[in-house]
């Protein structure tokens, strides 16, 4: 559903993104590792359009527009879910989840209302919809952020570090509310240091490092036999 070719990035003279490639099928669930500055971020900001790309392409199936109406289309088609939650603190959790699919699928407000409280509930925080956000604990509010997402009915989710932020005793609920999305069949790219959602929901880990993917392996390969010696020497510094 996803096909990376070829891809490169510059900010100014630092090479961000080293001919990256990378094919994601429908339902498949890939977790990207890697060191700090290994370019993880930009990759799934780059899938997204909020990074420009100066080489190479990044296709979705399905969309055939260009230009600025491809970034839109992907973006309708594309969650994403951030470290720091990126909520709208001045609306309430409903109005959250509301405000793209009224904007930009232009569902009448009811609709739009019935389909979040069904997310919300989806989530576990149906009983919070009428708060803001910053009335709401850090694994609440990265529920809610999810819930948003999935408001936009993506067809693949991007993850980024989602709960990196977060008090060690929240980080499961959000880890357990992203395993719910996968079993679902959800197509996902989670960029996570959580190598126990790697190992339970991966199908593949892909491992950077300066740019550049050095290893694609499923789990039980990648955690038991890295192959590569940077991959060796990440994992060595994660336990
Ligand atoms: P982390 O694990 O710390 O989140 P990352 O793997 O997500 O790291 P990126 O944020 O993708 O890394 O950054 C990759 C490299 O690109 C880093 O060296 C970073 O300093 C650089 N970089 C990222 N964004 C910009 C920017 N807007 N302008 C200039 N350089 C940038
Ligand atoms: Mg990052």
């Amino acid at each position: 559903m996803l096909t990376i070719t070829g891809l490169n990035k510059w900010f100014g003279e630092y090479h961000a993104l080293r001919d990256v490639d990378l094919s994601v099928a429908s339902g498949e669930r890939i977790v990207v590792c890697g060191p700090s500055g290994s370019g993880k971020s930009t990759l799934i900001r780059c899938i997204n359009r909020i990074e420009q790309f100066e080489q190479g392409s990044i296709v979705l199936d399905g969309v055939t527009e260009k230009g600025a109406r491809q970034t839109e289309s992907i973006r309708r088609q594309v969650g994403m879910v951030f470290q720091h939650f990126n909520l709208f603190p001045h609306m309430s959790v409903l109005d959250n989840c509301t405000l793209a699919p009224m904007r930009s699928l232009k569902q009448p407000r009811a609709q739009a209302e019935s389909y979040a409280r069904e997310l919300l509930d989806r989530v576990r925080i149906a009983d919070q919809a009428d708060k803001l956000p910053g009335q709401l604990s850090g694994g609440q509010q990265q529920r809610v952020a999810i819930a948003r997402a999935l408001c936009m009915k993506p067809r693949l989710m991007l993850f980024d570090e989602p709960t990196s932020a977060l008090d060690p005793e929240m980080v499961q609920e959000v880890l357990d509310t992203m395993v719910g999305l996968a079993e679902d069949g959800m197509t996902m790219i989670c960029v996570t240091h959580e190598m126990g959602f790697a190992r339970q929901v991966a199908d593949r880990v892909v491992f950077m490092d300066r740019g550049q993917i050095l290893e694609v392996a499923p789990p039980a390969a990648f955690f038991d036999h890295p192959e590569h010696e940077r991959s060796r020497e990440f994992l060595g510094k994660l336990l």
